[in-house]
């Protein structure tokens, strides 16, 4: 049976898999959810058995069935081959008494390869399953990661370009060096002069703009979008915890059918909700602990049930959670409310317009399974700093957070579930941060010079991702204000 997608602001209209990854957001600006979640329709013996690849597989078929099954396994082998320097791809590493599942062993060494290694070709399939033939237009804004694993992913795709925008000042220097080096002749790099909202905002008013969507329309080329609001970048997530699950059963870590709660560090809501999707599909997972850093937005909401972007934005140690409108909570909020698309297009609306809403106590018993935490900068240091001394086990800052929100989520309650964390980005991405945790001593060395002694201290080989920026040539250098993004990107396009 084919399960079709819908806005979560519009009662109206279905589309297909393939119509939903290609319009990246629906016509009325709401994000596409499908009408339900499918189950697994394997045991958790078979998946046992199964690879990262065959795991994809069996979790993919159940939300993209216009896709034949050729059509997926080809999408799911060109994305997860040799570009991970692990054949596992996402290994599962105990630490202490916590599971860490490495999401970083991609081209950009960060969890968003994950899905923007696959997101191209799910693109690609599904513009000729629709007899798609302009060129799409990839726009993205970024907080640092998803930039880069972006245009990694989407370089020298035939029929696609890239514009990717980062908040300037707002991202790490590896991560600003990782973008502004990126090959490729379809690609384009622009930094902002203003925050990953601002980024983030004019984004999406360019994906509402029915003007420009017509000039483009006229010029050859159709908008899409990478972001983590895409269909396409939400399903390859929910693979990695079924494979995790399965491996903690594999390995003996817990017992059949035994329940596991998760920790996940959070930004736009994107990676925590695969999680419950994968609960949703059958995985045993008890509680999904939401871990924030000190833009606590969702540790307020899931306490008080009013969600409030009004605040300080604070830029942190964790950049690519510093966030205060988590776009993929409206995937949440639609189905708390009982799949109400005016009550959702209502909250949203408030949201856009005072910047705050508060949901109904109803929706809000809705959201037992969720679990809000956050760690102060402090808190996030100290993780870091006591998981290596402990174990020599080296984290980056935004595990740490997850770290830090999940040993006092055990604490607090008593709740001594075996814990799954997700380990977003590799310790050499953040790599001052991360050392100076580790000691204050190496405040002032210079970032490249760190790069050697983490290796040293942590006994792990220097990643290529790493390697290859060192002497690599700057390449992007465009720079807008947050309110000419219009007119950036009709230059880029030569419209
Ligand atoms: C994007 C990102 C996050 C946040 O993930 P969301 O899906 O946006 O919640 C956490 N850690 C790292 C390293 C990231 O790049």
């Amino acid at each position: 049976m084919n399960l079709l997608y819908k806005s979560t602001r519009s009662k109206e209209g279905t589309v297909t898999a393939s119509e939903a990854i290609l319009k990246g957001l629906a016509d009325d600006g709401g994000l596409f959810v499908p009408e339900y979640i499918p189950k697994l329709d394997v045991t958790m013996d078979e998946l046992k058995e199964m690879s990262y690849q065959e795991t994809a597989y069996a979790v993919m078929k159940q939300f993209l069935t216009d896709f034949t099954e050729e059509e997926l396994k080809h999408c799911i082998n060109s994305a997860y081959d040799s570009k991970f320097d692990t054949e596992v791809i996402a290994p599962l590493v105990k630490v202490g008494d916590v599971y860490h599942l490495e999401l970083f062993h991609g081209a950009t060494i960060a969890f968003k390869d994950m899905a923007l290694s696959i997101l191209p070709h799910l693109l690609t399939t599904a513009a000729k399953k629709n007899n798609v033939t302009r060129e799409i237009v990839i726009l993205t804004a970024t907080s640092g990661d998803t930039g880069k694993a972006a245009l990694a992913g989407f370089a020298d795709v035939p029929g696609t370009k890239i514009i990717v925008f980062y908040p300037k000042g707002g991202v790490s220097r590896v991560q600003e060096l990782q973008m502004v080096t990126q090959k490729g002749d379809n690609t384009a790099v622009v930094a902002i002069h203003g925050n990953f909202d601002n980024a983030q905002s004019g984004v999406k008013a360019l994906f509402e703009d029915k003007e420009l969507e017509k000039e483009l329309a006229d010029a050859g080329y159709q908008f899409s979008s990478a972001n983590s609001i895409n269909i396409g970048r939400l399903v390859p997530q929910v693979v990695y915890y079924v494979y995790a699950y399965a491996k903690l059963l594999q390995n003996e870590e817990i017992a059949a059918g035994e329940e596991i709660n998760v920790t996940v560090p959070t930004g736009n809501f994107g990676n925590i909700l695969a999680a419950y999707y994968a609960k949703q599909m059958g995985v045993p997972i008890a509680k999904l602990i939401c871990a924030s850093n000190e833009n606590k937005v969702l540790f307020d909401f899931f306490r008080t049930g009013v969600y409030d972007r009004n605040r300080d934005f604070i830029l942190t140690s964790s950049p690519s959670m510093d966030i205060l409108i988590s776009s993929n909570l409206e995937r949440l909020i639609y189905t708390i409310a009982g799949q109400d698309a005016d009550r959702n297009a209502e909250l949203m609306s408030q949201l856009r317009e005072r910047g705050s809403y508060e949901i109904t106590p109803e929706m809000k018993e809705r959201l037992a399974d969720f679990e809000g935490g956050f760690a102060t900068e402090d808190e996030t240091k100290e993780a870091i700093h006591t998981t290596y001394e402990r174990t020599g086990y080296v984290m980056d800052t935004h595990t740490a957070v997850a770290s830090s929100v999940c040993a006092k989520y055990r604490k607090d309650s008593g709740d001594q579930k075996k814990c799954l964390i997700a380990s977003t980005a590799s310790p050499y991405k953040f790599i001052h941060s991360v050392m100076t945790a580790i000691d204050e001593k190496y405040a002032s060395v210079d970032e490249f010079e760190l790069i050697d002694e983490l290796s040293r201290i942590s006994g792990t080989e220097i990643p290529g991702a790493i390697q290859e920026i060192r002497n690599a040539q700057i390449r992007h250098n465009r720079e807008c204000d947050a309110d000419k993004m219009k007119e950036t990107v009709k230059e880029i396009l030569s419209v």
